[in-house]
């Protein structure tokens, strides 16, 4: 994911908040074991039902930037969270927090700690953060960055390289990265992430072999280009993720790839998307099954930390859209982590 704060500001202050009115999503069960006998009938009757209606795995993510923990962008997740309190979310934590030039870990630790429930997952994100490539042993490349320029040592005095593309990286040099990054994020009582997405979904092809080298089962950074076609026109950023995930669109679904399950970000992240094209995604995946009745279809949708409290409202309108959708009985909906949503189920 990207942040372009001069645009999402500019954006932010044009767009109406999306005003949400539903309350939290029913939860489909799990489909019960198959049963024997006597019991027969009732299973397959139940079996007919959850394949009759289109069962919808559904992945909330929350990209972490590594630039900043203010208040404002917490408490709207906090309030998300209270609004819709069975959702799971699959959080890709980065560890540049507690790298920045005079970072407190345990104030880091403390806000990120403020938004995370039990049942979430915690992946990682990587940025081309200087603060963070250099306390990981390697050393800073200052561009081309997604806008096509190169950053300067006034750029720097905070920290630097958001918008650095981790592609331009060897493998050898990301492994350190991202072995610094689980390591840090472990020591903070975040466990050892097993999922990942890219800054700028940039996950080229020295990303994936260092996520590999590092134990990494799922890769979530494929992206529907379209989505971003019209934020980030003129970028290199849209050609190189067009490029890169030639193909991808808002019905992908998981698929190996390299060693890797890659779980495209079919719905986007919120800052790039409206509530109407989460829900548009979220349609496609069910006339999907409508047409040919089959396993669950995965929708992935989400938003960033650093602009939650601009960009959340939209991931809530979607949520009540698909709420409407789930009370009409057109879809049941699952919250899933990397694993459910790669299983074939
Ligand atoms: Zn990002």
């Amino acid at each position: 994911m990207t942040l372009h704060p001069l645009r999402t500001l500019a954006l932010a202050s044009l767009l109406p908040l999306a005003v949400g009115t539903a309350c939290a999503l029913p939860v489909a069960t799990d489909a019960p074991a198959l049963a024997t006998g006597a019991d027969d009938a009732v299973a397959s009757t139940s079996e007919a039902a959850r394949t009759r209606t289109p069962g919808i795995k559904l992945l909330v993510t929350v990209d972490w930037e590594g630039d900043d923990l203010l208040d404002t962008n917490l408490r709207a997740m906090e309030d998300f969270r209270a609004k819709y309190p069975d959702v799971r979310i699959v959080h890709f934590l980065n560890a540049a927090y507690y790298s920045k030039r005079g970072a407190n870990p345990t104030t880091v630790t403390n806000s990120i700690r403020r938004v995370l429930k039990p049942g979430d997952e915690l992946g990682l994100h990587i940025h081309g953060w200087k603060r963070l490539f250099e306390a990981s042993g390697v050393t800073f490349r200052s561009g081309p960055t997604f806008w096509g320029t190169t950053l300067t040592a006034a750029d720097c005095t905070r920290d630097c390289g958001h918008e650095v593309p981790i592609s331009l990286y060897t493998a050898a040099e990301l492994d350190k990265v991202m072995a610094f990054s689980v390591d840090t994020l472990a020591a903070h009582g975040f466990g050892r992430a097993t999922s990942f997405r890219a800054g700028g979904w940039l996950a080229g092809e020295t990303v994936r072999t260092a996520l590999g080298d590092q134990g990494f089962l799922f890769d979530h950074s494929a992206v529907p280009s379209g989505f971003l076609a019209g934020e980030l026109r003129g970028d290199p950023l849209l050609d190189w993720v067009k490029g890169l995930w030639t193909g991808t669109t808002a019905s992908a679904q998981p698929y190996a790839l390299e060693g890797l399950t890659e779980i495209p970000d079919n719905g986007a992240l919120a800052d790039y998307v409206t509530s109407r094209e989460m829900l548009t995604v979220f349609d496609g995946a069910v006339t999907t099954l409508t047409r040919t009745p089959g396993a669950e279809r995965v929708v992935s949708i989400g938003f960033h930390q650093e602009t939650a409290s601009d960009w959340v409202s939209r991931v809530a309108g979607a949520m009540d859209g698909i709420a409407q959708r789930v009370a009409a009985g057109k879809a049941t909906v699952r919250y899933v982590t990397s694993r459910e949503a790669a299983a074939a189920r």
